[in-house]
C-alpha cells in the first residue's frame, strides 16, 4: 500500500503546470473542460443539494467545477497537487466572486485529517492521472459523511474509447493536447464499482458522456464505452 506522498505521478503534474495559464481560455486546451461543466454540474445536481454543502473537489485544477459548485451555494474547498493551476484558480476567483478554498494537497493527506466532514465528494477527470486510483477511491471514501454522496469521472478503457479518447480527441478532432491521456490508466467502470464497493461506497448511477464531431456538442447518454460519471453513497 503506498502512503500519502506517494499517490502522485510527477510527469502528470508537470503535464498540467505546464498549461495552466490556458486553463480558463474557453477555447484553450481546457475548452473540453469548459464545455462538459454544465452537463456535469447538472447531473450532480439531479442527484444531491449543492446549497449549503461542504465539498471537497479532489483534483480541482484550475477550478471550473469547483467555482460551479461554489456558485451554485456549496462550500467547496478544491485540492490539487499542481501549483500552476492551484495559482490560476486562486486568481481566477478574485475576477468571477465565486469563494473556493484551494489546496495544494492529496486526497490521501487530506483524509487522514478532515475524515468523515465531507458532504459530497467530487473526483472528476482525476484518476486516470494516478498511480493508485483505488488509494484515491479509498480516500474520497474517507472524506465523505456516512450517508454523503461521491461522484467520479472517468474515461473508459477499451478498443473503442482508444480509438475515441485517444485517437479521435487528441490526433484527429485536437479536442485536447496530444499526450494528455494514456491509454493504459484508464479505468473499466467495472473496476472502478468495485474498487468503490470494497471501501464501503453503494452504486447508485451512472451515465456516459459524448462528443458529437458533427455538432461539436457534449451530450449525456446511456453508453459508459468512453467518458462515464458515476454516481455513489457511503453507508
Ligand atoms: N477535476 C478538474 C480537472 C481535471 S484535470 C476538472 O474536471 O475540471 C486533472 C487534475 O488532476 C490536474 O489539475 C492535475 O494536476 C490533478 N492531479 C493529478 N494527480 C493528482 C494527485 N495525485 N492529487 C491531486 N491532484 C492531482
Amino acid at each position: 500500500m503506498k502512503t500519502a506522498g506517494e499517490n502522485v505521478d510527477p510527469a502528470e503534474v508537470a503535464k498540467f503546470d505546464a498549461l495552466a495559464s490556458r486553463w480558463w481560455d474557453p477555447d484553450g486546451q481546457f475548452r473540453a473542460l469548459h464545455d462538459i461543466n454544465p452537463l456535469r454540474l447538472d447531473w450532480i445536481r439531479q442527484h444531491t443539494q449543492l446549497a449549503q454543502a461542504r465539498v471537497v473537489d479532489i483534483g480541482c485544477g484550475g477550478g471550473i467545477l469547483a467555482e460551479s459548485m461554489a456558485t451554485s451555494g456549496a462550500n467547496v474547498i478544491g485540492i490539487d497537487m499542481a501549483e500552476g493551476p492551484l495559482a490560476v484558480a486562486r486568481l481566477h476567483q478574485h475576477e468571477s466572486l465565486a469563494k473556493v478554498d484551494y489546496r495544494k494537497t492529496t486526497a490521501e493527506e487530506l483524509a487522514e485529517q478532515e475524515a468523515e466532514s465531507f458532504d459530497i465528494v467530487t473526483c472528476l477527470e482525476m484518476l486516470e492521472h494516478v498511480p493508485d486510483p483505488a488509494l484515491v477511491i479509498k480516500s474520497c471514501a474517507k472524506l465523505v459523511k456516512p450517508g454523503g454522496h461521491v461522484f467520479f469521472s472517468t474515461i473508459n478503457r477499451n478498443p473503442k474509447s482508444f480509438a475515441f479518447a485517444i485517437v479521435g480527441a487528441e490526433y484527429v478532432l485536437k479536442l485536447l493536447p496530444a499526450g494528455t491521456h494514456e491509454y493504459e490508466k484508464f479505468i473499466r467502470p467495472s473496476e472502478l464499482d468495485s474498487w468503490a464497493r470494497s471501501v464501503g461506497l453503494s452504486l447508485r448511477d451512472s451515465i456516459g458522456m459524448h462528443y458529437n464531431p458533427i455538432t461539436k456538442e457534449y451530450s449525456l447518454g446511456e453508453s459508459l464505452d468512453v467518458n462515464y460519471l458515476m454516481y455513489f453513497q457511503r453507508e
